[in-house]
């Protein structure tokens, strides 16, 4: 474990001042993120620069000293990226949250890390445009935080994952140097795609100090559909049937099944619309054209009939849009209340596969006795199959989730797909890495991470040991 010499308390004091933290609670609260069966270690220390500058003369010290530093947005992350080495330096880019720039002319932001998501959708709103990063944790999670783990969300499907919004960064380098890739070009072929090789990089290889957005224009018109479903089968079988045979992309397809549902309306206090109905679906459309946009609900609305929905609720004004999507934000929520023992899982398949991977989550949560409930971002393959302690005691938990996660790892493999589509691997999917790829990306892995970090200072033991 590291420890701090108090000389280099000393510098880090004179760069900082009272931005520099070691009282037990901030020690305390900034040991963990929001991954629920993980522990969190303490920090020797949190800082909280304001400047690039700043940033870079941290690391500089911090390679002096040899003392590993975590970076940190909001800590809402969910694979224990921003868990500190115990003993190391946080480094929280929360002061960092100013709006730099707002390009109208070419619609791009340019944004400090720190600024929460969703301030930077509001901004875009103000000039009838959006911005199409949209995790469910907008309302709290940090634009830096959603760069590190090319956070996904509601708006996938259509938009992609904040990666592809993601045109510009200044990066603190591990060895303290500042640097910038990209820019506000729509198209760089110039050198190596650095950004998005930083995108999605948990902290590991930079610091990112700077990021420009691009933004889009704001579609006229969305409609909501809310479809109940018998069980989760009819549900989860009727997603690849919407992608497939509609001819429309929605920017939304989210599932979510009956526990899901009963724990976010109880966390709420409110009421849904079919709520013994064992899954329900909610189809986002948007466009600019009224009459196209109804003619697209009605073939998805068709398709969801065909296909079992027990009906077709139409949400076309922005109260009852919100009224859906704020029961659907709230699941994960929801969760750590009121089940706080258990473990949110994140994979990925290709959508057809999406009703195997259901069916065989059941099976290996049955075969370990273990409680599960599923939602999440089914039209692009992502469900949050979440295992749950329910009433087992915590010795089963602990002896059945390692397993569990493994065979549900395997299983997605199997399907085509990945253990993580959006959460990252962190320390909590660390071990299960090598069953999603080869030693030759391990490899690959490894010697970026030397090549960024030759005295492994930044993150260090996040995706994988070096
Ligand atoms: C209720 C809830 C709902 C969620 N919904 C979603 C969802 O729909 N989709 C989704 O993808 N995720 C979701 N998440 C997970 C989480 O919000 C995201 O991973 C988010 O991107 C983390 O942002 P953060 O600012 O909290 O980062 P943190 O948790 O503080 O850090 C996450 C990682 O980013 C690194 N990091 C942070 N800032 C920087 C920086 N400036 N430079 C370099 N590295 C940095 C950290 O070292 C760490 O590895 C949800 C979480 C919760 C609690």
């Amino acid at each position: 474990m590291p420890e701090i010499p108090v000389e280099l308390y000393e510098k880090l004091k004179e760069i900082l001042g009272n931005r520099m933290k070691t009282e037990e609670d901030f020690l305390e609260k900034y040991s963990r993120d929001e991954t629920a069966e993980l522990q969190g270690s303490k920090p020797g220390v949190v800082l909280f620069p304001i400047s690039t500058e700043e940033v870079s003369q941290i690391i500089r010290l911090a390679n002096e000293y040899m003392i590993p530093v975590t970076p940190r947005g909001a800590g809402t992350g969910l694979s224990g990226g921003a868990i500190p080495t115990p003993g190391g330096i946080v480094l929280s880019l929360e002061k960092m949250n100013k709006l730099i720039e707002f390009d109208e002319a070419n619609l791009m932001i340019t944004v400090e890390p720190g600024m929460i998501t969703s301030e930077i959708q509001k901004i875009a709103e103000k000039y009838n445009l959006i911005y199409a990063g949209d995790p469910c944790s907008s309302e709290s999670s940090t634009i830096g935080g959603n760069i590190a783990e090319n956070a996904g969300g509601n708006k996938v499907l259509k938009y992609g994952p904040t990666g592809a919004h993601v045109y510009g960064l200044e990066v603190v380098l591990p060895t303290g140097e500042v640097t910038s890739f990209g820019g506000k070009m729509v198209k760089n072929v110039t050198g190596l795609d650095f950004v998005h090789l930083l995108v999605g990089s948990e902290g590991t290889l930079g610091i990112v100090t700077k990021i420009t957005l691009r933004l889009m224009p704001k579609p006229r018109y969305s409609v909501a559909l809310l479809a109940p479903f018998e069980s989760v089968d009819a549900a989860i079988s009727a997603v690849p049937a919407l992608i497939k045979d509609a001819g429309v992309m929605p920017s939304s397809l989210e599932f979510m099944d009956n526990p899901s549902i009963k724990l976010a309306c109880d966390f709420l206090n409110v009421s849904f619309p079919y709520s013994e109905a064992g899954a329900h679906l909610i189809l986002e459309i948007e466009g600019n054209d009224k009459e196209a946009v109804a003619d697209e609900y009605e073939k998805l609305g068709d398709i969801c009939q065909r296909e079992g929905a027990l009906e077709v609720f139409v949400a076309d004004n922005r109260n009852t849009r919100e009224k859906l999507w704020k029961v659907r934000k709230a699941i994960a929520e929801a969760l750590m209340v009121y089940s706080p023992v258990h473990c949110m899982e994140d994979v990925s398949v290709p959508t057809a596969n999406i009703p195997a991977l259901l069916k065989g989550a059941r099976q290996i949560a049955k075969a370990h006795d273990l409680g599960t409930i599923a939602f999440g971002h089914a039209g692009d393959g992502n469900v949050h199959i979440t295992f749950i302690k329910g009433k087992s005691s915590i010795e089963h938990w602990n002896t059945h989730l390692k397993t569990a996660l493994a065979n549900l790892y395997e299983l997605t493999k199997n399907l085509g797909g990945c253990i993580s589509g959006e959460h990252g691997i962190g320390l909590k999917r660390k071990k299960y890495l090598p069953i999603a790829v080869d030693q030759a990306q391990i490899d690959l892995i490894k010697g970026i991470k030397r090549v960024f970090d030759p005295n492994n200072i930044l993150n260090p033991g996040k995706i994988i040991d070096v």
